[in-house]
């Protein structure tokens, strides 16, 4: 019996909510008494070996190149056939954009319980109940699974991730994708140094910005600080921005360490995509603005005085 933890990958690198994973599934293996093992499939150029530091003992790779573009339907085929290989009765992965469209899928091909969305271990005092948060962030829900294989996907930034000193086997797993289920070919790629939904900082601004000739300085903060940008709704709407950006209830969720949020009134709606963020600083020339209330930081100003500001004070920081 293991826990078989699905390793998500892009550009040749394992995205950094899959170390989350890596962590929240060997602690649930060692709480269990189970091994605790990882899933790749396709090719990195990262050291698989290393991933012993989060705790697992085994790396199975299906190293068909095949597999480095995500289709889900091949996908599926190959996670419930190395589910079947490696006899795992736990699954983990990030629920991230990958794991979202993943997730029910296994969980509907092997006949296992879901829980998407976890923020936390499970209680197994009492069966196997995993918290998640419900309701945009606003209750938890406590979900008890009780199929013989359970699949979790784990909401990012909800669970620390632990450096150990392992070293872990990898082990060639021989799936083969189906070239005939393959559906879907990649024609571009989102620009942007950093893609939205995997940024540590995020740089958003709104209709305080009154046109899309002023994001030169919201780029140029968030090239500072390593970022990815973002927006609000009726930005995009303006085509100000592309549709990409859009953060909230309708458009892209995230939760990045830090999310800076620049006049964003911080309507309901808006709050509900970024709400899970670590810390939120707001920048608005309204002391009333809603947002502040989310907020752990505020500076209440205009943002065409303070943004160019701060950028320059990080800019001296890291000189
Ligand atoms: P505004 O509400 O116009 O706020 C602009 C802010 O900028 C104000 O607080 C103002 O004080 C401040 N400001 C102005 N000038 C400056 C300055 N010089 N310096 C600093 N601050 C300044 N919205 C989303 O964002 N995402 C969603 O997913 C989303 N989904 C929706 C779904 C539904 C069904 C509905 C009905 C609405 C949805 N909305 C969504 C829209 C949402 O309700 C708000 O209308 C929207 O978020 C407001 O965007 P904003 O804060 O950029 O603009």
């Amino acid at each position: 019996m293991s826990v078989l933890i699905l390793i998500d990958h892009a550009d040749g690198h394992i995205k950094k909510a899959s170390f989350e994973a890596l962590t929240y599934g060997a602690d649930i293996a060692q709480q269990n008494g189970m091994a605790a093992e990882a899933l790749l499939l396709g090719t990195v150029t990262d050291d698989l070996a290393t991933l012993g530091k989060y705790g697992v003992t085994k790396v199975h790779q299906a190293g068909n190149t095949a597999f480095n573009q995500l289709d889900v339907q091949v996908y599926l085929k190959a996670i419930t056939e190395a589910v079947n290989a490696t006899g795992a009765t736990i699954i983990v992965l990030a629920h991230n954009q990958t794991g979202k469209a993943l997730a029910p899928g296994i969980s509907a091909a092997l006949k296992a319980g879901l829980v998407a969305g976890a923020i936390a271990l499970p209680d197994t005092s009492n069966g196997f109940v995993v918290k998640k948060a419900v309701f945009s962030g606003k209750a938890f829900a406590n979900v008890n699974i009780n199929t013989a294989i359970k699949v979790i996907s784990l909401s990012p930034n909800s669970y620390k991730v632990t450096v150990g000193q392992g070293i872990a086997t990898v082990q060639e797993l021989n799936l083969t994708p189906l070239p005939a289920s393959i559906k879907i070919t990649a024609v571009d790629k989102v620009s942007g140094d950093v893609p939205l939904t995997e940024a540590d900082i995020v740089v958003s601004a709104g209709r305080g910005l009154k046109g899309p000739e002023n994001w030169g300085m919201v780029e140029e903060l968030a090239k500072t600080l390593h970022a990815a940008t973002a927006c609000s709704r009726p930005v995009a709407d303006s085509h100000w921005r592309p549709h990409h950006e859009h953060v909230g209830q309708t458009g892209v969720q995230i939760a990045p360490n830090l999310y800076i949020a620049i006049g964003i009134s911080g309507a309901i709606q808006h709050l509900a995509g970024v709400n899970r963020s670590k810390t939120i600083v707001v920048i608005n020339k309204d002391a009333e603005a809603p947002f502040f209330k989310a907020a752990d930081y505020g500076i209440v100003g205009d943002a065409f005085e303070i943004v160019p500001k701060l950028t320059e004070e990080i800019k001296k920081m890291h000189n």
